[in-house]
């Protein structure tokens, strides 16, 4: 008898942490309906857990014992998993706690991850109840592969930990301009971007980057669909003449092709390597606010969401290795470039939302940030197209020259115009200098 608890696979236990007020509201409703029956079915126990406000699931996850839960599982969108994740690292055990498998069940109306887990799974893109259901079978199934975090420091010092984007000018700004039309789910980013489009704003900035490859850019995951539904790494064998005369190279599975004009890094015009004494090379010091911590709110509205990281000073974490503190120059290696912006996006997963296939070539360990953006002089309905056409990932084939896409390890968004909204993982963030850089693999994600 002593040898049977060693010998039977031990129930899962998940922690699940479910926001009631998440998306539409219906998360409660989705649990006893769908997740609880399914989850129990798995022969999962669970310890399920309502938020009664903004960050007690960070604090939560702070007093939890790991060694009791298998998984710390939400049921709402992606800002409940921003707080778990921070709350992970501010544990004094943070290297140890940011290794406990962390889950989604898309109950938000931001449900980025989700769409990256569907996608990652080989289902075809989804949304709503079938985008849960998806969810809730590879949770039961239980596989756990590495994610890659990003640790973004904003003008404050503040760090914290990011899993999904950085934000600034049209994107960021319809995620939290919308947050009033909340009661109608995801339609709330449709509607915010029509709204958004009617008045289209555009942002001074200077934008540095740590390159991956200089003057490539990605084209497409390279690994492929196998017969049986599981990802397999690209068949590079036969193919590799044939991949070096098209000019193409690889990295991380995924496979880059030396860029076109409208892409090439090398090319624009304002793209410059700064040089310890070029003008590029600016000090933030010259940043010119007054009033840095001050969230912006520009109609005067109180703010339904405190700005997240305003309490949290975030000493826990591996060291950015790759970035000087905010007040020194970036190194010449890096690209710096000064623009009127439309959109600045920091993206490190394949989705922006169930439905905003934004990064194709992303993947969820790709250890790759990718860094978008929308240049003043767009025409609004290019910019209208250009959000159609991400709904399928068909947004890359448009070659726009005004949108521009590289990879990178590590960025800084000097942000030259005085106001404007910031956000990391969807989630508002003080405006001001902001930087981050990639720490491939430091979290464990539950993707089935
Ligand atoms: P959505 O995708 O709908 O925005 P999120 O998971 O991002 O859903 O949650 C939105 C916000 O709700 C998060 O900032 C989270 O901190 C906050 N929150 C969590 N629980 C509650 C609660 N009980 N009441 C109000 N806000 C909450
Ligand atoms: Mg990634």
């Amino acid at each position: 008898t002593e040898l049977v608890p060693d010998l039977l696979p031990r129930t899962r236990r998940l922690f699940l942490l479910l926001n009631p007020c998440g998306g539409r509201g219906n998360a409660f409703q989705q649990c006893h309906s769908h997740i609880l029956p399914m989850i129990t079915e798995a022969d999962i126990s669970y310890n399920l857990i309502q938020t009664e406000r903004q960050n007690h699931a960070r604090e939560l996850v702070q007093g939890i014992n790991l060694e009791e839960w298998d998984g710390i599982i939400v049921i709402s969108g992606d800002g409940l998993l921003y707080e778990v994740i921070n709350g992970l690292m501010e544990r004094p055990d943070w290297e140890d706690a940011i290794k406990m498998p962390v889950g989604i069940l898309p109950c938000g109306s931001g449900n980025a991850l989700a769409g990256a887990i569907n996608y990652n799974a080989g289902f075809e893109q989804a949304m709503g109840s079938e985008l849960l259901l998806n969810c809730i079978l590879l949770l039961c199934r239980g596989t756990v592969m590495p994610m890659d975090l990003v640790s973004v420091t904003t003008c404050s010092g503040t760090r914290c930990f990011s899993f999904l984007s950085v934000a600034w000018g049209f994107i960021s700004d319809v995620d939290i301009e919308s947050e009033k039309y909340r009661h109608m789910g995801s339609a709330r980013f449709t509607v915010g971007t029509m709204v958004r489009v009617a008045s289209l704003r555009t942002y001074k900035g200077r934008l540095s980057y740590l390159p991956v490859l200089d003057g490539h850019r990605p084209i497409c995951r390279s690994i492929t669909l196998a017969a049986n539904g599981s990802l397999v790494p690209f068949q590079r064998s036969q193919l590799h003449r044939t991949i070096s005369d098209m000019g193409l190279c690889e990295e991380r599975n995924v496979m880059y092709k030396r860029s076109s004009a409208s892409y090439d890094t090398n090319e624009l015009p304002s793209f410059e390597t700064p040089s310890p004494g070029s003008p590029t090379a600016l000090h933030t010091s010259s940043f010119p606010f007054d009033s840095l911590s001050e969230p912006s709110n520009q109609e005067g509205r109180p703010l339904h969401r405190d700005v997240a990281s305003t309490n949290h000073h975030q000493v826990n974490g591996p060291k950015d290795d790759l970035i000087p503190p905010l007040g020194q120059p970036v190194p010449k290696t890096w690209v710096t470039l000064e623009e009127d912006f439309v959109l600045v996006l920091a993206i490190y997963q394949s989705h922006l939302g169930a439905d905003l296939f934004t990064a194709p070539f992303s993947s969820i360990n790709d250890g790759l940030i990718h860094l978008f953006f929308v240049k003043a002089g767009i025409s609004r309905a290019s910019l209208v197209r250009l959000f159609l056409a991400m709904e399928k990932g068909n947004h890359i084939e448009m070659e726009c020259p005004y949108v521009v896409h590289v990879p990178a390890r590590a960025f800084r968004l000097e942000p030259l115009t005085q106001k404007g909204i910031l956000t990391v993982d969807g989630e508002q963030v003080e405006y001001g200098p902001i930087q981050a850089q990639m720490h491939s693999g430091l979290s464990n994600l539950i993707s089935g």
